[in-house]
């Protein structure tokens, strides 16, 4: 059977999960004594060759693994990132780092923080109890409601249609409503 990171005995007690944002961020990541995991299909977005590549490949030299997410967990964050209407902003890579974040959370002992500078991933961590930090930005404050604003009558839905049931035009993603949120991902460092 394979070892995961965090399963191994005697371990540290923060997990980081990079994303593909983090990556692509071309800054340092310097999380000595930290486990750094990811997500296969994070590895499968970078073409082999380029910076970012070169960034991963570091990583990988310094400990980054690769792991995948159960099927439970990518379930449960499609139908809570279609709940916050972040679902059209989440790549499969994306959802991948809820899911495996999601899973070690319901693991019980391991803290998992996720590094990315991507708003939807922030916002459905949020909503699940998932703590980030940002590697490049300062951090969101407020949570984003977001809902669809149809482009021909302008009605606004809550749900996440794609197509106006009144007049049949296209809808698009709108900010509907911001709330306040804990720095949930900085006060933790
Ligand atoms: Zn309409």
């Amino acid at each position: 059977m394979l070892t995961l990171p965090w399963m191994k005995p005697k371990i540290k007690s923060r997990i980081f999960i990079i994303d593909t944002s983090a990556i692509l961020s071309g800054k340092p990541i310097n999380l000595d004594n930290a486990i750094m995991i990811s997500t296969s299909s994070v590895y499968n977005e970078l073409k082999p060759g380029g910076r970012d590549y070169q960034t991963l490949q570091f990583l990988i030299e310094k400990g980054l693994s690769m792991n995948t997410p159960s099927q439970y967990s990518i379930d449960k964050i499609k139908t809570i990132s279609n709940k916050t209407g972040d679902i059209d902003r989440l790549s499969v890579a994306d959802m991948d780092v809820l899911a495996l974040a999601l899973d070690i959370n319901t693991a019980g002992d391991k803290e998992v923080v996720i590094l990315t500078d991507d708003y939807s991933i922030q916002n459905v961590a949020h909503v699940l109890n998932i703590k980030f930090e940002n590697i490049s930005q300062q951090g969101i404050t407020k949570r984003f409601i977001w809902s669809r604003r149809c482009r021909g009558c302008g009605k606004n839905f809550k749900e996440n249609l794609k197509v106006c049931p009144i007049c049949g035009s296209p809808t698009k993603n709108i900010v509907s409503n911001r709330e306040n949120i804990r720095k949930r991902g900085r006060d933790n460092r």
